[in-house]
């Protein structure tokens, strides 16, 4: 027996049955052309494609799908990208357009081979979108661009996206495991930078649940991201997405996803999405536009 085998024989009840359709990604995939952008959806195998490609959303991937770091929980390739995509905008604002996107949302892998970890391509990518459409509101999951302040200052102050968001994805005493390459303290320490740069940015950050932490250690993360003014939170439950990834270690239940909201809501976190398959940018236009005081389009 795999490991993934056993895996999907271990899931719980509430991680068995998933909304959406099953065919969605090919619904999705014939509403765009032979040169669709990347997505992270498809990249990092995740959970809530069916549901979220039926309702004709997805998360762009820009600056390839090759990532400089090789974090143990995910499955995006490591090893050496190309150079940008000079024709990436376009593929990304033919498909906002086709699918008549009001929100977007763009992640990239890290590029610590990039003098500017890719910053100055976040600035073509989301001000293209902006000029081209408006209306679209964008939000970005960045990498740490290793701490340099003068890259997240390009993407804040030219780039100039809806919300900001940087995970930090699991507790201090598992990075060593977990995110190899990265800094806990580095990543706050982006949060509380982006925010110090535009105190009017939406920020948020997310944590995986499953992979061995303490709610005692979850809420030091959630009063850090506090005292950081993060303005929105997300937890979900970490599935392994390819034998070579880190096993889990917990299935959290949703009791326990409630009651971790209810304690980041009395640290004081404004908005707070946790459930077993909540993601960072899973209906970030929903997070985006309750926060906003709109009606929630997905209800
Ligand atoms: S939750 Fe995010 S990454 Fe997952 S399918 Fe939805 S948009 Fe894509």
């Amino acid at each position: 027996m795999t490991s993934q085998t056993s895996d999907r024989q271990r899931l719980p009840e509430w991680l068995k049955k998933r909304p959406g359709k099953l065919n969605a990604s090919r619904t999705l995939s014939n509403k765009l052309d032979k040169e669709a952008p990347n997505t992270i959806c498809q990249e990092a195998k995740c959970p809530n494609r069916g549901e979220c490609f039926s309702k004709g959303l997805l998360t762009f991937m820009i600056l390839g799908t090759v990532c400089t770091r090789n974090c143990a929980f995910c499955s995006v390739r490591h090893g050496r990208p190309m150079p940008p995509d000079k024709g990436e905008l376009d593929h990304i604002l033919n498909a906002v357009d086709r699918l008549n996107l009001k929100f977007v949302v763009l992640t990239s892998p890290n590029r610590d081979d990039l003098p500017d970890g890719g910053a100055s391509h976040y600035v073509h990518i989301v001000q293209g979108i902006k000029t081209a459409f408006p209306h679209v509101k964008v939000e970005v999951l960045i990498p740490d661009f290793q701490g340099n302040r003068d890259d997240l200052a390009v993407v804040v102050n030219e780039a100039k996206p809806d919300v900001l968001n940087h995970n930090v994805e699991t507790v201090p005493s598992l990075y060593t495991t977990v995110r190899k390459g990265s800094l806990y303290k580095r990543s706050m320490d982006v949060l509380a930078a982006a925010k110090e740069m535009n105190p009017k940015l939406l920020t948020k950050t997310g944590i995986m649940m499953g992979l061995g932490e303490t709610v005692e250690e979850v809420e030091t993360v959630m009063r850090d991201a506090n005292e950081r003014k993060v303005d929105i939170m997300t937890m979900g439950q970490y599935l392994r997405p390819d034998k070579e990834n880190l096993p889990v270690e917990k299935y959290w239940s949703p009791d326990e996803f409630d009651d971790l909201k209810k304690r980041a809501q009395d640290i004081g976190i404004r908005y707070v999405f946790s459930g077993p398959l909540v993601r960072s940018s899973y209906l970030a236009e929903h997070v985006f536009d309750d926060l906003s005081g709109k009606d929630n389009p997905f209800a």
